[in-house]
C-alpha cells in the first residue's frame, strides 16, 4: 500500500506516516485529514513513499484528502524544510505555521477566488450508471461536470441544494475546485518570462542618475543576486522599487514586497495601487481576517496577484511567478519572529531568492550591520542613493542640547520649548520623540525610596495618570495608584522620568492653545484611531506631535519641520550590543521626518553626552563612518556579524529547575567538542517575568556552517533532557538579549 509522510502541528521533529486507500489519488503538497491519537488533524503531505518503518498494525489510513485548495508547491515545501532545519523547529509546526489559518483547519473552504469546479481524476473514473440512484442532485452535478467545468451559479441552476451536495462530492474527492482564469497548477503564462503583460504605469518621476543606475543594475541581474540599496531618507528608494516592479510586471512576473509591521498602512497600499492602477495588488498581514488572508493568499498562489505587499509572514506566500523580492527597511526588527518559528523574514527571503534564482533588493537608510558588512565584503552588491530625490529638500540640521547645562521643565529643555513656540507661530509642526509610553516610568516615595516595582516581574510599574493606574508593561499587571507609600505610609509620591503622557501635559501647560496629539500604543489601541490621526496631521490640524517609534517610520508629514528627541541616552550604555545600532537607525528615521518638502528641517537631541560618536555621526549624516567604527568594535569584541549566534532560553517557576536545565544543556554542548564557543548560563535581561524565572545560554561559531553543524547535534540532546515545568526554546540568529 502506498504511504504518505504528513506534516502535522505536533512538537516533534518528524513527519507522520499514513496509508492511502487503493484508488485514492494523493499528491505531495496536498492537505489531508488524518487520525492522530484520539483526534483528527489537518496536515500536509510532504512525501509519498512505497514503504514505512512503522509496524503494519499501527499505521492508519488517511481519512480524507482535501481538494478544496491547490497543493503546495515543491518549492514552498523545500523552503519550509530549510527553515525547519535552520531554525531547529519541528517540520510539521513549521509547515503549518506558514499557512493561513483557514488552510490549517479541516473546515471546508468555499473561497471567493475559486469559482470553477471540475471532476477530479477519481471523479472522472466514476461510472454514473453505478452511482446510487437516490443521490439525484449529486448525479446531476457529476453529469454536468463531465461535460465541462462549471461555477457555483451554474450548478445551483440544477438544484437549490447544489451547494451542499457539491461540498459532499468534494469531500469524497470526486470534484475539485479551480481558480478562475488559472488552473490548479499555475499556467505557464503566469510564470516569469511567460509573455509580456500590459499594465498602466503611472511614471510620475524621471529617475535621478543614481536611481537609474540602481534600477539598471537590478534588472540586468541574471538569476540570483542580492542587492543592498542604501539610500538616505528621501532619496527615492520607493521610486526605485516602483520602477523595478514595473519591469517585472511587464514580463508577467510576480513581485513580493516585504515591509515592517508598522509600515503596512492603507496609505502604502493605496500608494502602490495608484502607481499601478490596473494591477492586482494584495496585502498579507496579521491584521486581516482569516477569510481575507486566505483569499489574498490564494490569489498569490493562483498567480492572479501580481504584487504581494506584506509583513514578515508573507515571505511564505505561494507565488508561482515570483521574479523579484524587495525588503524595505531591511534593518527593522519586526522582520524577526520572536516566538514559535523564530525566523527572520529578511534572511528567509534571501534564501528564497537564491532557491528560485531571482534578484532580491534590501533597502534601508540605515542597513543592519550584518547586511552592510555583507555588501562591503562583496557577498551582496551595494547600490547607493546619496542625495535627496527632490532637489529643494535638504537633510535636516542636527543639534545636541546638553541636558546638564540648561533649564529643564519636566524633561523638556527651555531651548526646545522655545523652538516649538516658533514653529507654532509659523504654523509648522513639531514632533517630540520619546520611546516610553505612560506618564512616568516609575513612581517613587520621597520618604523611604520605595519604587513601584511589579510584584510579578523584575521590572517597574509605569505610572498612567489618565486612568490613575500603575501598569507593568511586561506582564500587564495593574494597580490603582496608591494614596500613600505602601512601605512607609508617606503621602509624598513622585513620578520619576517622563513618558509620552507627561510630555503631553507639560506642553499643554506651556502652550495652552496648541493642538497636541499623542501617538503611542495607548492612544492608538482602537484600529481606526491611528488612521484618523494621520488624516489630522496631514490636514495640518495638529501643532505638536508627541509619540513613540510609531511616529518614526515611513510617514510623510510635509508640514513637519522640527523633531525633538527627548531621552536617547539609555541606549548608549545598554548591555545589548545592538542597542546603539538600533538607536542610530531610529534617530535617522525620526530625523528623516523633518523637512521633507520645501521647508528645511531641524532635529534637536537632548542628551547628557553631546560629544558621543553616535550623535556626531548623526550630525554629519555619516552612516558609513558610524558603521565602520561599529563594525571594528564588533570585530574586536567578537560579536555578530563576525560570529553567528544561537540562544537557548529557559523559563519556569522554579529557579533551580531553570538553571539545572541550562547547566545540563551546557554540559551536553561542551561534550560534543565541536567548533563553537559555549558561553555561561546567565539570567535574562528581564530575569523574572510574570513570576517566571528566566535565564539563557549563548553559543556562537565563527562560521554559520559550524554553528549549524553543532545545533543539529545538540538539538536531540536538548529534546532528551528532563524539562518538567519549564519552557525552553532555541533562537537562531537572536536579536533580543
Ligand atoms: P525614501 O523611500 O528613500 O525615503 P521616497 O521614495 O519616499 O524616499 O522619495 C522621497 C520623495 O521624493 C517622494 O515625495 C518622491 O515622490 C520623490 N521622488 C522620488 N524620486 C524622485 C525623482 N526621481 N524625481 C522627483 N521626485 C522624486
Ligand atoms: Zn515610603
Ligand atoms: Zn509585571
Amino acid at each position: 500500500m502506498p504511504i504518505v509522510r504528513v506534516a502535522l502541528d505536533i512538537p516533534l521533529p518528524t513527519l507522520f506516516d499514513y496509508t492511502v486507500a487503493e484508488g485514492v489519488a494523493v499528491a505531495v503538497g496536498q492537505r489531508v485529514i488524518v487520525p492522530f491519537g484520539r483526534r483528527q488533524m489537518t496536515g500536509v503531505v510532504m512525501e509519498c513513499a512505497a514503504a514505512t518503518e512503522m509496524a503494519p498494525e499501527r499505521i492508519k489510513p488517511v481519512k480524507q484528502v482535501l481538494h478544496d485548495s491547490a497543493p503546495l508547491s515543491a518549492e514552498l515545501l523545500d523552503l519550509l524544510r530549510f527553515c525547519s532545519d535552520y531554525y531547529r523547529y519541528p517540520i510539521g509546526q513549521t509547515v503549518l505555521s506558514a499557512l493561513p489559518t483557514r488552510l490549517r483547519s479541516d473546515k471546508p473552504i468555499i473561497s471567493r477566488v475559486i469559482l470553477s469546479y471540475r471532476l477530479s481524476a477519481s471523479g472522472a473514473a466514476l461510472d454514473l450508471e453505478l452511482f446510487p440512484k437516490r443521490k439525484v442532485v449529486q448525479r446531476r452535478i457529476l453529469a454536468k461536470l463531465a461535460e465541462q467545468p462549471c461555477n457555483l451559479a451554474q450548478l445551483k441552476s440544477l438544484s437549490a441544494t447544489a451547494g451542499a451536495q457539491l461540498k459532499a462530492l468534494m469531500a469524497e474527492g470526486w470534484v475539485e475546485s479551480v481558480a478562475l482564469a488559472t488552473s490548479l497548477t499555475p499556467s505557464p503564462s503566469t510564470a516569469c518570462g511567460g509573455g509580456a503583460q500590459k499594465h498602466t504605469f503611472d511614471n510620475a518621476h524621471t529617475l535621478t542618475g543614481e536611481q537609474q543606475f540602481a534600477v539598471d543594475a537590478v534588472t540586468a541581474a541574471q538569476g540570483y543576486a542580492c542587492f543592498l540599496l542604501h539610500g538616505i531618507t528621501g532619496s527615492g528608494k520607493t521610486e526605485v522599487y516602483v520602477h523595478l516592479m514595473h519591469h517585472v510586471l511587464q514580463r508577467g512576473g510576480q513581485v513580493l514586497l516585504l515591509v515592517p509591521e508598522i509600515n503596512l498602512t492603507p496609505q502604502l497600499e493605496n500608494y502602490f495601487r495608484s502607481r499601478f492602477p490596473d494591477v492586482n495588488l494584495i496585502s498579507l498581514h496579521s491584521g486581516l481576517s482569516d477569510g481575507e488572508r486566505l483569499h489574498n493568499w490564494q490569489q498569490a498562489q493562483a498567480g492572479d496577484a501580481q504584487i504581494v505587499l506584506g509583513t514578515r509572514l508573507s515571505v511564505f506566500a505561494e507565488m508561482p511567478g515570483l521574479a523579484l523580492i524587495i525588503v524595505d527597511e531591511e534593518h527593522d526588527n519586526s522582520f524577526k519572529q520572536q516566538d514559535g518559528l523564530r525566523y527572520s523574514a529578511r534572511d528567509v527571503a534571501i534564501f528564497r531568492a537564491s532557491q528560485r534564482g531571482v534578484a532580491i533588493v534590501l533597502g534601508s537608510a540605515t542597513p543592519s550591520l550584518e547586511s552592510y558588512h555583507n555588501a562591503q565584503s562583496g557577498r551582496y552588491r551595494m547600490l547607493k542613493l546619496t542625495g535627496r530625490a527632490l532637489a529643494e529638500a535638504r537633510l535636516p540640521a542636527v543639534r545636541c542640547i546638553n541636558i546638564n547645562q540648561t533649564v529643564m521643565h519636566h524633561g523638556i529643555s527651555e531651548n526646545l520649548l522655545r523652538e516649538i513656540g516658533q514653529r507654532i507661530a509659523r504654523r509648522e509642526q513639531s514632533l517630540l520623540f520619546i520611546n516610553r509610553r505612560g506618564y512616568a516610568p516609575v513612581l517613587m516615595c520621597t520618604g523611604c525610596g520605595w519604587l513601584s516595582s511589579c510584584r510579578h516581574c523584575a521590572g517597574k510599574m509605569v505610572l498612567h495618570l489618565n486612568d490613575k493606574r500603575l501598569r507593568c508593561h511586561h506582564c500587564g499587571y495593574q494597580l490603582h495608584v496608591p494614596h500613600a507609600c505602601p512601605s512607609c505610609g508617606n503621602a509624598d509620591l513622585h513620578p520619576v522620568g517622563s513618558g509620552t503622557q507627561r510630555v503631553e501635559s507639560v506642553l499643554q501647560e506651556r502652550f495652552p492653545d496648541a493642538r497636541i496629539l499623542r501617538v503611542d500604543r495607548d492612544s492608538t489601541r482602537n484600529k481606526r484611531a491611528w488612521q484618523t490621526m494621520r488624516e489630522q496631521i496631514h490636514a495640518n490640524e495638529v501643532d505638536i506631535l508627541v509619540g513613540t517609534q510609531m511616529l518614526a517610520k515611513g510617514h510623510d508629514f510635509p508640514a513637519l519641520t522640527l523633531v525633538g528627541v527627548l531621552n536617547p541616552d539609555s541606549a548608549l550604555y545598554s548591555s545589548d550590543f545592538r542597542a546603539a545600532e538600533k538607536l542610530f537607525a531610529q534617530l535617522v528615521q525620526v530625523a528623516g521626518r523633518a523637512g521633507r518638502a520645501d521647508k528645511p528641517g531641524e532635529v534637536i537631541i537632548q542628551t547628557a553626552f553631546p560629544d558621543h560618536p553616535l550623535f556626531r555621526a548623526l550630525q554629519a549624516h555619516d552612516f558609513e563612518g558610524w558603521a565602520s567604527v561599529q563594525l571594528a568594535e564588533r570585530q574586536l569584541a567578537g560579536f555578530p556579524p563576525f560570529v553567528y549566534q544561537a540562544m537557548l532560553r529557559a523559563e519556569g517557576k522554579q529557579e533551580t529547575g531553570v538553571y539545572a536545565f541550562l547547566n545540563q544543556a551546557r554540559a551536553a554542548a561542551v561534550e560534543l567538542r565541536l567548533a563553537v564557543e559555549i558561553l555561561g548560563v546567565v539570567p535574562a535581561a528581564l530575569p523574572r517575568r510574570a513570576n517566571h524565572i528566566r535565564a539563557q545560554l549563548l553559543v556562537q561559531g565563527a562560521k554559520r556552517k559550524d554553528l549549524q553543524h553543532f545545533l543539529r547535534a545538540w538539538q536531540p540532546l536538548l529534546d532528551a533532557l528532563p524539562a518538567q515545568k519549564l519552557r525552553w526554546s532555541l533562537d537562531v540568529d537572536p536579536l533580543e538579549f
